[in-house]
């Protein structure tokens, strides 16, 4: 055991997984992951989408006890960041953060001038030849990295997180584009599963 194990739930005492759970569930009131870019003029976009729902908070203020220990926060938007803001690697943590939290929505945003829209599979494919000496032409799913068209981007991403069976099957799912200039988001994809009947 590491000098850092103090620092996980684990080794609280009295701990439990479904307390835990309940506990997490209970104080971080997340319903909103916004998967995005991680460049810099694309930060303004998980507040844009809490405004764009209307019923959403971002950033919120962080909650403390009486030690002062960060104990939750308010926010119910959680920034996904990620390069081209590409569902491909947001999967797993849409699983765990309806694990623990339990989740309504996910927006995926792609932003005008992406870095992620100004390469091909074939440019970086042989870059890799010429200067890392290997061969990642079957590494990733190109579809789901580099950007053609927005709509045709936004559509595979949708469509990547629906069908993964990692995903709840109550989950919002929205595809939104966003100009970095005018801060406009733009809905793309609106893939919204019938409500159950009660
Ligand atoms: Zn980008």
């Amino acid at each position: 055991m590491s000098k850092f194990v103090e620092f996980t739930f684990r080794a609280q005492p009295g701990y439990s997984e479904p307390a835990a759970r309940e506990l997490l569930t209970g104080s971080i009131p997340v319903r909103t992951i916004a998967i995005h870019c991680f460049d810099p003029r694309a930060a303004g976009i998980p507040k844009a989408v809490a405004d764009y729902f209307g019923d959403e908070v971002y950033p919120g203020d962080l909650i403390l006890n009486e030690d002062g220990q960060m104990v939750g926060a308010t926010a119910t938007v959680f920034p996904l960041v990620i390069g081209g803001g590409r569902a491909a690697d947001a999967l797993r943590s849409i699983t765990v953060s309806q694990y623990l939290f339990g989740l309504e929505r996910v927006v995926v945003v792609h932003h005008s001038f992406c870095g992620a829209s100004s390469f091909s599979e074939e440019g970086i494919v042989d870059s890799w030849k010429r200067e890392q000496h290997r061969d990642i032409s079957s590494l990733y799913d190109w579809d789901g990295i580099r950007i053609a068209d927005f709509e045709q981007s936004l559509n595979y991403d949708v469509s990547l997180i629906r069908n993964n069976p990692g995903t709840p099957k109550h989950l919002e799912i929205y595809g939104l584009f966003y100009n970095i200039d005018s801060g406009e988001l733009t809905e793309v994809v609106r893939d919204v599963p019938a409500k159950a009947a009660p």
